[in-house]
């Protein structure tokens, strides 16, 4: 059940709404947009009588949700949401540059690809401290080592930091001294967790799970949301598909269909996208063209001794060229998205 105020509605008109959603025992999810605010609602099992809400002062209309999901649509937010991270932002004009080391390893490889990646305008670092790796004998990370390391570079840098959390301690963690909570593809499904993300004030960055479909997706963000943290940025890296030129591939149709469904913003990982630093920059190019918020992209100084994920690391030199051609080609596509969305709301 959706909610949706008249524009101008008070805001005591909203709060009375409010009310009566958690008098019934349920969970008002209040979303002011530009021109109206709408309230979704959750935790009721089957259908509510949404009659009761017809005549309350400052409501416009009572829609019955028949999609899986309600928190995530443009029915409840038309406009997209912009997520403020510190001095930056995802979702809004600016093209979102997320890089780092796939994990940190050492102070002296996390500093020098800090300032590489800064020096090239990224406003966030992205690295893994926490590493979910295939075989239990692989690198694990440096675990509370590395988040050391992590919020050093945080202070030396001003830049945002981005991990994973593997677990919901590692929430904890993150919450004291990082920026933003990245859910990792192998635990998109990880209801524990995603429920924990949802509790926390700190955007969550959720990457798409290796075999998920876009609704169980979708789905994993409405966990995040049903909890009251609304500040989600989808990511695809890809899915496993039978290809072998690629280690996953790359759905960039997911970028536009996404964007027909939700208000959330989208980011695109060729990294993890392709598996091999020869095709990142072309599928960099090929996620901004489609509309995508930004990049995440991995860069390590020394991309040959990496411990982990060696093959898909660009060097600095080879971000630093991405960064200009990702940057000009958003200049160029940014009017055109916003012109074809338009089209799309007056049609
Ligand atoms: C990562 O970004 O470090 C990572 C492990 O990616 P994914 O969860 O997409 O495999
Ligand atoms: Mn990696």
């Amino acid at each position: 059940m959706l909610i949706v105020m008249k524009p101008g509605a008070a805001a005591q008109e909203t709060d009375a709404v409010v009310n009566v959603i958690q008098k019934i025992g349920l969970r008002p999810h209040p979303m002011p947009g530009a021109t109206r605010t709408a309230i979704g609602i959750t935790g009721n099992q089957g259908s509510i009588d949404g009659r009761r809400f017809e005549n309350l002062p400052g409501v416009a209309e009572v829609i019955r949700v028949t999609k899986p999901y309600k928190l995530i649509t443009l029915d409840l937010r038309p406009e997209k949401t912009v997520v403020r991270v510190g001095n930056a932002t995802i979702g809004g004009n600016e093209l979102a540059m997320i890089a780092g080391p796939c994990a940190i390893e050492s102070h002296d490889q996390a500093f020098a690809v800090a300032e590489a990646v800064q020096k090239s305008g990224a406003r966030f670092f992205r690295g893994g401290v926490w590493k979910p790796r295939t075989s239990p004998y692989a690198f694990q990370g440096l675990g509370e080592k590395g988040w050391e390391i992590m919020t050093e570079i945080r202070k030396a840098f001003r830049l945002n930091i981005v991990t994973e959390a593997l677990e919901e301690s590692h929430v904890d963690l993150i919450e004291q001294y990082g920026d933003v909570i990245q859910i990792g593809a192998r635990n998109m499904q990880n209801f524990s967790l995603l429920r924990r993300a949802g509790r926390s004030q700190l955007p969550v960055l959720l990457k798409r799970g290796m075999a998920a479909t876009l609704e169980e997706w979708l789905l994993a963000a409405e966990y995040i949301m049903a909890e009251g943290n609304y500040n989600v940025i989808l990511c695809e890296r890809g899915v496993r598909t039978f290809t072998q030129h690629t280690r996953n591939t790359l759905d960039l149709a997911s970028v536009p269909a996404i964007r027909r469904i939700s208000h959330l913003p989208v980011i695109v990982d060729p990294s993890h996208g392709t598996g091999s630093a020869y095709m990142v920059t072309p599928l960099a190019r090929a996620g901004v063209a489609v509309g995508a918020d930004g990049l995440m992209v991995e860069v390590h100084n020394h991309p040959e001794l990496a411990l982990s994920d060696a093959a898909q690391a660009l060097t600095p030199s080879q971000y630093a060229q991405l960064v200009g051609e990702v940057r000009a080609i958003h200049e160029v596509t940014t009017p055109i998205a916003n012109e074809s969305r338009l089209e799309t709301k007056v049609a």
